[in-house]
């Protein structure tokens, strides 16, 4: 049985003092136990005060982004060991806002995937069709290509420890979650994709759908067979709404 995540990109949003305040809520409310692991992703400048925050508690701590490149003179960059020395486990790759408001090619989230796992940094890679793929009839030919750049570079093995977010680009930030159909349908097929090369591998890894996901709608979404959880945008800057998609993630 898989353990569900639900993990929270805090995107460009908080100060310090928000940040203290939401992570004491958080805390504050946390369940006893919880069966879905949990953890947050706030902006590069805040992770090494947040990681302190968090430290010794169930929350888990990520970045949203990281380099392709190890070290060297790439300025305004963050390196997975960088990040890894600032307490990370995890970090997001190929968000949707990486790749279409800064142009990230398939190629280079990959080789952020490979950079964040040669330091031993679980990545989370996002993968996600906009609304005119769709449209088209080309959700699945854009996901098995971002797919595939990181399958090609990193090899099947490399998902045992990475996590892939679904997240349908017309459904974030937007308030219009997929329906629980649409999720289980491209998540089926992640899955297969994964199993064409190894069965063992795709029925292990952990597949998030992101895209407006409330504490509303996240139970319906988490009990389709194929969603082990969320990416979590908006919903997780709100203590209340984000330990409720939580716990439906921890009943599923
Ligand atoms: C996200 O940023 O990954 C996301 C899913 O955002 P939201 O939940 O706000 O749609």
């Amino acid at each position: 049985m898989r353990s569900p995540i639900v993990a929270g990109n805090w995107k460009m949003h908080g100060t310090r003092a928000e940040n203290a305040r939401l992570i004491e809520e958080l805390l504050s409310r946390y369940p006893d136990q919880s069966a879905a692991e949990c953890l947050v992703c706030p902006p590069f400048v805040y992770l090494q005060e947040v990681g302190r925050l968090l430290r010794d508690t169930p929350i888990g701590l990520g970045a949203q982004d990281v380099c392709a490149e190890a070290q060297g003179a790439f300025t305004g960059e963050v390196s997975a060991a960088m990040l890894k020395d600032v307490g990370c486990e995890h970090v997001i790759v190929g968000h949707s806002e990486r790749r279409w408001v800064y142009h990230e090619s398939d190629q280079l989230v990959a080789r952020k995937f490979a950079a964040a796992q040669a330091k031993s940094l679980a990545p989370i890679l996002c993968v996600g069709e906009q609304l005119s793929d769709r449209e088209a009839g080309r959700t699945e030919e854009v996901v098995a290509r971002q797919l595939d750049a990181v399958l090609s570079l990193c090899g099947v093995g490399a998902l045992e420890s990475g996590v892939i977010a679904y997240e349908p680009v017309w459904a974030i930030g937007t308030g219009h979650s997929a329906t629980a159909e649409q999720a289980q349908q491209v998540h089926a097929f992640i899955r297969e994709r994964i199993a064409a090369r190894d069965a063992k591998i795709a029925r292990a890894a952990r597949i998030l759908y992101g895209g407006s996901v409330k504490a509303g709608n996240a139970a319906e979404l988490f009990a389709q067979p194929d969603v082990d959880g969320g990416l979590i945008g908006g919903a997780s800057l709100k203590a209340e709404e984000f330990l409720a998609i939580l716990a439906a993630a921890g009943t599923r």
